[in-house]
């Protein structure tokens, strides 16, 4: 309880559940660095205190070294062994050394001038690939800096546990390393729905609120924060009575869930008996396994890219093939689809930057574009092949020609192998994800050159309507109830079965129960969701009737707007899926307000 006034936000929600706990500000640190002449006499007593200000920050990334691979696993204080050697480069700390005793300047001007230089004279840029070595460079010197100015400094790991973290923006790269054991909620100012960072937060199971417009202004010292993750609220400061609603919420919440954990065993059948391929979508190993406790039957989308976020720099092939292959071997006889590096849009290491993000050099393109990281990755692909049932899939493809050429590149690697005398799988499937208008438009040429063919709905839904996924400003423009972008997904799920393949769903239009409803309507074969969806969805799965879902779906897809499409499913879902009503019921009375 809190004697401070409430304040309510009204947001996009992102991540279901409720969280409760003092605001922890995330913001990015921008030093104030003003120059300062020094007295001749003052210039040993500035090195020193440039010199332990570098001693200080050593021992907190040590520190941080260890808590981080305590806390994530070794692999994500990878990046911290980088940082350590940017900060005790020998040519950064002698030259600001100079710096300081020739120019007789202050430390912190000494220091952020020779970065500066380092910048300018390009060595900084010839780090290999993506000037990856940028991100980490600005993350030590802010360190050196905040030391020198006695500033604080803000960082994704200084989260205090039960906190709520308020941001304005975060990016996914910086969303894969926060602790759900420690991080109890997310509120951002900007972001939209489908963004990277909303997926990895409902993959962790925080809840999150996006698009809080203005709402850092309003924060102070010792603030609280109520997060409702199911109607977008971020409730500043809850009063008394607020919060004993929602404690009894809260209540109700734990025994839904409770009760959904009961269908990890049950069949992810329809009423009238059709099978669904229900599988999981994971970025990491540890939510393959969460996903297997929760009855996957498969990943239906292995998000590779954070491998490479996570660590800032290209994962090996050794590294990926046994991170696939234990992926592959837990989930066997089951499928296993890794996707290709989905890199760039949202999903870029900070400081490299482009004009249009979204439709610049992207997934396919960029590996078209690095054949050597490319291949790389389906070398270890194929290798883990050998031990499960491991099926390849192409991201953002937009024309036929980047399918073929990928699929060349895959015989290269087979090729290797082979000669290699390494084991893998000689029948691989490969599909092509449909996320691009261009795929679903030409789903039949694209059906004959895949095994399958898996839909990614947010970006199907981002291209269609030119909607950026991630911007706030736009977010209510981002439906994937737009009869437009139902009608693409019709068309690739009927071009599917023309060629006689399957067909998924990988998008977050899985996710949504109404989504589902269509799916089920329209024959899609499989539906792919974050691990904590699994069962929800299992138990929307198990209140349809195809039969009746494709009248709906057939409905649905003659409709001319979004809004039209949304008030036909409620409609028809009080209606006629009485069983599926009831449950979304239980959900929506789990809500504030
Ligand atoms: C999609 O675009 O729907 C998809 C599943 O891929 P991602 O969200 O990773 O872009
Ligand atoms: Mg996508």
């Amino acid at each position: 309880m809190s004697i401070k006034k409430e304040k309510i936000f009204h947001g996009i929600p992102v991540s279901s559940g409720f969280a409760r706990g003092p605001v922890f500000v995330y913001q990015p640190y921008l030093p104030v660095i003003s120059e300062r002449v020094l007295k001749p006499d003052d210039i040993d007593s500035e090195v020193e205190r440039f010199r332990r200000a570098v001693r200080n920050v050593e021992a907190e990334l040590r520190e941080l070294h260890q808590q981080v691979g305590r806390e994530m696993g070794k692999d994500f204080a990878e990046f911290i062994d980088v940082q350590l050697a940017l900060l005790t480069d020998e040519e950064v700390l002698n030259e600001t050394e100079r710096y300081i005793r020739e120019q007789l300047r202050n430390a912190e001007f000494a220091y952020s001038q020779t970065l500066k230089g380092l910048t300018v004279s390009g060595r900084a840029a010839q780090v290999p690939f993506f000037r990856e070595r940028f991100a980490d460079m600005a993350d030590v010197s802010a360190r050196v800096l905040s030391v020198l100015l006695g500033d604080n400094l803000p960082s994704i790991f200084g989260v205090k546990p039960g906190s709520v973290l308020v941001a304005h923006q975060l990016p996914p790269s910086d969303a894969a390393l926060l602790d759900p054991a420690k991080v109890a909620g997310i509120v951002l100012e900007a972001g939209g729905k489908t963004s990277h960072t909303a997926i990895m937060a409902k993959a962790k199971e925080i809840p999150a609120v996006f698009g809080a417009d203005a709402i850092l202004k309003m924060i102070q010292e010792g603030d609280e924060i109520l997060v409702d993750g199911y109607r977008g609220l971020a409730i500043l400061n809850p009063s008394a009575n607020r919060l004993k609603t929602y404690e009894a919420e809260i209540k109700r919440e734990q025994r839904r869930r409770a009760s959904l954990k009961a269908l990890v065993e049950e069949a992810p059948v329809t009423l009238d008996g059709k099978m669904i391929d229900l599988s999981a979508n994971v970025e990491f190993l540890i939510e393959a396994r969460q996903a297997k406790d929760n009855g996957a039957r498969g990943i239906g989308l292995f998000r590779t890219e954070y491998l490479f976020l996570a660590r800032r720099r290209p994962p090996t092939e050794e590294e990926q093939f046994e991170i696939y292959r234990d992926v592959a071997e837990l989930f066997r006889p089951f499928p296993v689809i890794i996707r290709t590096f989905d890199l760039g849009g949202d999903k870029v290491i900070p400081g490299y930057t482009e004009a249009n993000p979204f439709l610049g050099w992207r997934a396919i393109r960029f590996c078209l574009d690095d054949i050597a990281l490319f291949k790389n990755q389906l070398r270890a692909i194929l290798r883990a092949s050998a031990a499960g049932n491991v099926k390849i899939m192409f991201p953002m493809v937009a024309t036929i020609e980047e399918l073929r050429r990928a699929k060349l590149v895959l015989e290269e690697a087979k090729k290797e192998l082979r000669k290699e005398g390494k084991p893998f799988d000689e029948n691989v499937e490969v599909g092509v994800m449909v996320e691009t208008p261009s795929a679903a438009i030409l789903a039949q040429q694209f059906a004959r050159e895949s095994r399958f063919l898996s839909i990614g709905s947010n970006d199907l839904t981002q291209y269609t309507l030119a909607v950026d996924r991630g911007n706030e400003r736009v977010a209510r423009l981002f439906d994937h109830f737009h009869p437009a972008v139902l009608r693409l997904i019709k068309n690739t799920i009927d071009a599917a079965h023309e060629q006689g393949i399957w067909v998924g769903m990988c998008g977050e239009f899985g996710a949504d129960p109404m989504g589902v409803v269509l799916l089920l309507g329209m024959g899609v074969d499989e539906i792919s969701v974050v691990p904590g969806l699994l069962p929800e969805t299992k138990q929307v799965i198990r209140s349809i009737d195809t039969g009746v879902a494709a009248e709906v779906a057939h409905q649905a897809l003659k409709l001319s707007t979004a809004l039209e499409v949304e008030r036909l499913l409620e409609r028809e879902v009080h209606h006629r899926f009485t069983k599926l009503a009831r449950s979304l019921h239980a959900v929506k009375g789990a809500g504030g307000e």
